[in-house]
């Protein structure tokens, strides 16, 4: 069919017609990211992370997972703020270096060990987001019902035993979690995510850092009252009618008694918590009052 310029020129201009919307597809294609893309959105999520405090210094790693055997990642020794193309590691799934003359993250363990527990994830992202690490450092997981959108995306927040960094401790704290979980605490230490993609790691992190931010500013503010079991179940309906992909704590079938179903470490001592907070507040008005 021979479309004059003019008609084709209208076409491409108006903004209604399918093919001028944005992600518009010819019928039949298939999107196919190029590896490069892949490397650019590695180095967008760590100017993200890196200028929302996320990290600091050359902390954190961001890692893709591109094929069954091949996973791309952050190096290590570098700011996630300032990365380019080139300082992106191609790694396979044992660790062992297919391309790049970086040398990976030192925390690679923790990533490979989620991808081959996971085949669903195809991103990792960790940091250490203050909020979220403050629960992490204080010995709390992050449990109470109270956004409908950390709910939604996340459940209840495991806390993960600590483990030293670049060991095997840290993937082994994770495991008896990752099935039914995609955001862990990690005690002592910081936050990990995973996702579909590394955009949707990054939300879950950025998620979970203001879940963890509201719920201690409403504890100063004198606590955080928890949605009901019915709405929580309601907004279970809503995460399986958007069709809400990853592990999810309250769509798994989580054995009683079982290491996973316990959100960790130093939790259910609400009253340790508030008592500690209560005291808290007291000093600085007491402070306030001199
Ligand atoms: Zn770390």
């Amino acid at each position: 069919m021979v479309v004059s310029r003019r008609k084709y020129q209208a076409n491409k201009l108006d903004p209604k017609k399918p093919q001028n919307k944005p992600g518009w597809m010819p019928k039949g294609a298939c999107k196919v990211v190029s590896e490069f893309q892949l490397k650019k959105d590695i180095i967008e999520v760590g100017r993200r992370i890196y200028n929302r405090g996320y990290v600091a210094a050359n902390d954190g790693n961001i890692s893709i997972r591109i094929d069954e055997n091949r996973v791309l990642c952050t190096p290590t020794g570098v700011s996630k703020g300032f990365m380019t193309p080139d300082m992106i590691c191609t790694v396979d799934l044992d660790g062992k270096v297919i391309s790049g003359t970086w040398k990976p993250s030192s925390e690679l363990k923790m990533h490979l060990a989620v991808y081959k527990a996971r085949e669903d994830v195809k991103a990792v992202v960790h940091a250490h987001p203050p909020y979220a690490t403050a629960f992490a450092v204080a010995g709390y997981a992050l449990k109470e019902a109270i956004m409908p959108e950390v709910i939604i995306s996340l459940g209840w927040v495991p806390l993960t035993k600590y483990g030293t960094p670049s060991t095997e401790e840290i993937p082994e704290a994770i495991m008896p979690y990752l099935p039914c979980h995609d955001a862990f605490l990690l005690e002592n230490h910081g936050a990990l995510t995973v996702g579909t993609d590394v955009y949707n790691a990054l939300f879950k992190m950025e998620t979970l850092e203001m879940g963890a931010q509201i719920s201690l500013l409403a504890r100063l503010l004198g606590g955080a009252r928890e949605l009901s079991p019915e709405n929580v179940e309601r907004l279970m309906e809503v995460r399986r009618r958007l069709g809400v992909s990853g592990g999810h704590p309250a769509m798994c079938n989580l054995p009683e008694g079982s290491q996973a179903s316990q959100p960790g470490a130093g939790v259910g001592d609400e009253a340790r918590l508030k008592a500690t907070i209560s005291e808290v507040v007291k000093e600085v008005l007491a402070e306030q009052r001199r």
